[in-house]
């Protein structure tokens, strides 16, 4: 693990694009700060009948380009710390691939693993009720992360509709289709990744297929960018979660492994694959690694034997900035998160799109959008870091930075 917070990661980041581009210095000032930060507590009912008192935020980061989105996330690790800097990402994120929303993050520290789903909700409810007077589609909308899903927005969208006393599908994204969700969301972030990966292979004069390619985290965003890139020709021939590693030389079945964890959890166990310890998920001979869990995994401790030319973040701030000079030293190409696992927030502007208007789309519209604008940002970034002579990160920032800079200069400053 990284010895640096996350929210040392996006300062360093942010401060070193800013001084490349000369980036307005009024505007840095206030770009290194949140707009917002709210902290609150969560009194739950657990099922034993006594009350557990929960600890969550929001952060909504910065809105000059619209209102705040980003996920929730719930994990016995969540800080608030953590949940600024996943605000930060998620502001540059949405400026990169141009969309209308600023940044925001959410986080409850609990383990939902040890949580009953009555408990869940309960929490999830009483968590929606206290930040309600800062939600809704035009002021912040949230969205999966780590350990929530489509079950987990259905309560925040019914808790935000019982008190408005109508049904508001626009306060949330990554929704069931059957409440006002877009087809293709549960599948962007990894398909988004698979896109992006293929992208940049191409501009580097490379193919996709035949790429070995290990995978750290079989969430819902590994899991699927592991199934697309297999459809794309890779071969998935490592994985990783936190019960361990799987090897298979000639690859992995991919719609194999994802039906065993929907039966067991954990890929552990797995007959198809020879078991590996999961850390050495990052050292193994592959040309492509795709770090899919939390951050700070890949750092100055192990960056010297990664032995990948790409990598694709589809983590948040999975390389620590350190990790990061080392890898671009040595030429590998490290696409990052505010790029590699924007396909997820995409379609999430595609749902919301699709609320405000009361019409939902075919899904092959949401996939040919997806991809379209996904390689064009891709080939944004590239071109960017190389007009500046940086690393991808740097560039994907110089574009959003331009970007928000841009509002910044229109729109200036209240009062
Ligand atoms: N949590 C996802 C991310 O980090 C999705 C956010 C969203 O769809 O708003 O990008």
């Amino acid at each position: 693990m990284s010895t640096i917070s996350p929210k040392e990661m996006y300062l360093k980041q942010l401060e070193r694009a800013a001084k490349i581009m000369q980036l307005d210095e009024d505007l840095l000032e206030i770009l290194k700060q949140p707009k917002r930060v709210v902290r609150v507590s969560i009194p739950v009912k657990m099922d034993n009948g006594k009350i557990k008192v929960f600890t969550g935020y929001r952060c909504q980061y910065n809105d000059f380009r619209g209102p705040f989105k980003g996920g929730i996330r719930f994990h016995p690790g969540v800080t608030e710390d953590e949940v600024v800097a996943l605000a930060a990402w998620m502001t540059w994120k949405c400026a990169v691939i141009d969309i209308p929303f600023g940044g925001g993050k959410g986080g409850v520290i609990c383990d939902p693993r040890e949580l009953s789903e009555g408990e869940l909700q309960r929490l999830t409810r009483r968590f929606t009720y206290t930040i309600m007077p800062i939600l809704g589609p035009s002021i912040d909308i949230p969205a999966p992360d780590v350990f929530t899903g489509e079950k987990t927005m259905a309560w925040i969208m019914d808790t935000y509709s019982a008190f408005k006393g109508y049904s508001e599908p626009g306060v949330v994204t990554g929704k069931a289709r059957s409440i006002g969700g877009s087809k293709g969301r549960r599948e962007a972030t990894g398909r988004g990744v698979s896109i992006v990966a293929d992208e940049t292979a191409k501009y580097f004069g490379e193919k996709i297929e035949g790429m070995r390619v290990a995978i750290q985290g079989f969430g819902n965003v590994g899991s699927h960018a592991a199934l697309f890139i297999s459809k794309l020709g890779g071969k998935i021939v490592a994985v990783s979660d936190v019960s361990g590693g799987l090897y298979n030389k000639d690859g992995i079945d991919v719609k194999a492994l994802m039906d065993y964890v929907k039966k067991n959890k954990v890929i552990n166990g797995f007959p198809w694959a020879k078991e590996i310890d999961g850390d050495k998920i990052f050292e193994l001979d592959v040309d492509m690694l795709i770090p899919a869990a939390l951050e700070g995994v890949i750092t100055l401790d192990n960056v010297d034997r990664i032995k990948a030319r790409y990598i694709i973040e589809g983590a948040n701030g999975p390389t620590t900035p350190e990790a990061d000079e080392v890898l671009f030293k040595k030429g590998i190409h490290v696409v990052p998160d505010i790029l590699a696992n924007s396909g997820g927030v995409l379609v999430s502007y595609f749902e919301w799109v699709q609320s405000k208007l009361g019409f939902w789309w075919e899904e092959e519209e949401v996939n040919d959008r997806l991809e379209r604008k996904l390689r064009n940002a891709t080939r944004e970034v590239i071109n960017m870091a190389h007009e500046y002579d940086v690393d991808l990160r740097t560039g994907a920032m110089i574009l959003a930075l331009r970007r928000i800079e841009e509002v910044y200069k229109e729109r200036e400053l209240f009062p």
